[in-house]
């Protein structure tokens, strides 16, 4: 089918069609803005339209994990899930795209190369894989934080000749697993979704274990008709209430030790018997107290020792060296129970790390198991690693890649100094991906079509943020980080799985709820922080 193709000129070029790059389409357009979006994939869903490993859910409720800014919408689509698979999540994002005929204005199965700003007319040169060379004056990064995939760098894994998938990039045909032996490398979200449902599938399954993860049980199931009715009764109130706190979890403001044990152990009974990281919001100071943080551990390990049969099993499922919450919670669907099967295997890595991959099996130091179907579940290039793979040059010819070689520098997690009309939604130094992405990704995109409005209503050229206030946003981010537990982890959050990437806390702890009024007062104040710059008086004028 011939692609559409984009605009030689736009006011607004947009990178990505998940969420967020079609609800910034949308909010543009509906201020009669041009606008244009370019999209990797050949339909619109972002990481909904490429992660679709078997039990790919989100363990966001369906109803927050949805639009908030339309109220037909809400009334029309009816989730039926607590937890929406991702083939509910896709068709809810195509029926958007439709409702809203934003397709017209996406070019599909398109890469961008370059972004390059063009300091004498204050705009941006994009690229493209085909060959289309678009003027923008602005450019919206939608590029998403958990969207560059990465395979592990072990030994001999090029040589590997069976069937080999990684779960954000999973092939749009059914894969078979019936009678295969099929390995799996991973034990995050994505592993711990897959591996039940692989395991039901395969002729046996091999789960290689890094690190072992806590994970919570979903109990997802449909939502209950008079949650329903109470949901489309009240809407209004509870997305008020999610645009301050994310997630409409049962936030505690008791700290862990101020309760006795039996108290506490109930509280977290009724919690994991409920389902969900609303666990991790038992008491107030789970996130700052090594201690009252080792309480809610100690649960979660006691009931992997209750669920799993083999005591040695459970032993290294058991994560001892990292606090519970500060690598990302895991919420699971009879995670534990699948290693009582008998054609699953764990493989402690830590014990046993992988010597070599040939071309039908993985080896450890201990033994070698047969493989048909390789599956890395092994994560992503968070937040940076998107942008990372578009060449972008701000003024003076600076790369945001040699910028940021340091770790990612920018102001508000929204703009970064010495690149004008350059936005990025959900990036680092935004609370993205430890808030429900949905509501951060309202917040960022209504801020942004607030921001191009008011540049147009003073007739101004370009916005940039100032290198002084980008400073100080980077050391609160960091500062905010430092007040918590999260540093403890090896994680994503910080880099920790790119080998040689810098490590730096890169989401904003401190809260959609303050992050919100922070960015508001910004605007408001006439855009302190940032500088803006008239549009030059036209020759002839
Ligand atoms: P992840 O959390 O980064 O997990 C990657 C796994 O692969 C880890 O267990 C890691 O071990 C392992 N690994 C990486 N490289 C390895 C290597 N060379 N050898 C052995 N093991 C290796 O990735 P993910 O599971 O795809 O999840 C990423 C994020 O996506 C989640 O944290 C979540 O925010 C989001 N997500 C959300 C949902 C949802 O329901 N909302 C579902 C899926 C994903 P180490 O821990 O030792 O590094």
């Amino acid at each position: 089918m011939a692609q559409k193709r984009p605009p030689a000129t736009v006011d607004a070029l947009i990178v990505g069609a998940g969420f967020a790059g079609l609800y910034m389409l949308h909010c543009l357009q509906a201020r009669g803005f041009s606008a244009h979006v370019i999209e990797l994939a050949d339909d619109v869903g972002g990481v909904w339209h490429w992660n679709r490993y078997p039990g790919a859910r989100c363990d966001v409720p369906s109803l927050e994990y949805s639009y908030s800014f339309s109220d037909d919408l809400e009334q029309e689509w009816q989730w039926t899930e607590h937890y929406a698979g991702q083939a509910e999540i896709l068709s809810y994002l195509r029926h958007v795209a439709s409702r809203f005929d934003l397709r017209k204005d996406i070019s599909f199965s398109t890469t961008v190369l370059a972004a390059t700003f063009d300091e004498s007319v204050q705009r941006w040169t994009v690229t493209t894989d085909r060959g289309d060379t678009i003027s923008a004056q602005h450019c919206v990064m939608a590029t998403g934080s958990l969207s560059a995939t990465r395979l592990p760098d072990l030994p001999g894994i090029a040589d590997f000749a069976g069937e080999i998938y990684h779960t954000g990039a999973w092939p749009h045909h059914d894969v078979a697993f019936s009678g295969k032996r099929v390995g799996i490398i991973g034990t995050g979200s994505s592993g711990v979704q897959a591996i039940p449902m692989v395991a039901r599938a395969a002729g046996n399954l091999t789960v290689f274990q890094r690190t072992p993860n806590f994970v919570v049980p979903a109990h997802n199931g449909p939502i209950a008709a008079d949650r329903r009715k109470d949901w489309q009764q009240n809407f209004r109130d509870y997305r008020a209430r999610a645009k301050q706190v994310g997630t409409l979890y049962e936030f505690s403001a008791t700290p862990a030790f101020a309760v006795s044990d039996d108290v506490r152990t109930s509280e977290y009974r009724r919690r994991w018997d409920k389902g969900g990281v609303n666990f991790m919001h038992a008491f107030s100071d789970l996130m700052t107290d090594r201690k009252a943080n080792e309480t809610a551990a100690a649960f979660v390990r006691d009931r992997i020792g209750e669920i799993v049969h083999d005591p040695l099993v459970a032993e290294q499922l058991c994560p001892r060296d990292y606090p519970i919450g500060t690598k990302r919670i895991c919420v699971g669907s009879q995670y534990y129970e699948t290693y009582n099967r008998d054609n699953v295997t764990l493989v402690n890595l830590r014990e046993t790390p992988v010597t070599q991959i040939s071309v039908d099996a993985i080896s450890t130091g201990a033994a070698t198991y047969p493989i048909d179907v390789l599956i890395c579940a092994t994560g992503y290039d968070a937040l940076t690693g998107a942008l990372a793979r578009i060449d972008i040059t701000g003024c003076e010819g600076e790369r945001l890649a040699d910028k940021w070689a340091a770790g990612p520098r920018n102001y508000l997690g929204l703009m970064s100094a010495g690149f004008p009309n350059l936005f990025i939604v959900t990036g680092p130094g935004s609370p993205s991906v430890l808030v429900n992405m949905v509501v951060g990704i309202e917040h960022h995109v209504e801020w942004i079509a607030n921001c191009l409005t008011d540049l147009r209503d003073r007739a101004a050229a370009s916005i940039v943020p100032l290198p002084q206030d980008e400073d100080g946003w980077v050391r609160h981010v960091n500062d905010e980080a430092d007040k918590t537990l999260f540093p403890l982890a090896n994680s994503w959050y910080l880099g920790a799985n790119i080998p040689g990437k810098p490590r730096v806390f890169l989401p904003f702890v401190g809260g959609i709820g303050r992050y919100r009024a922070i960015c508001d007062e910004a605007a408001q104040s006439g855009y302190a922080g940032f500088a803006i710059a008239p549009q030059k008086p036209r020759k002839d004028a």
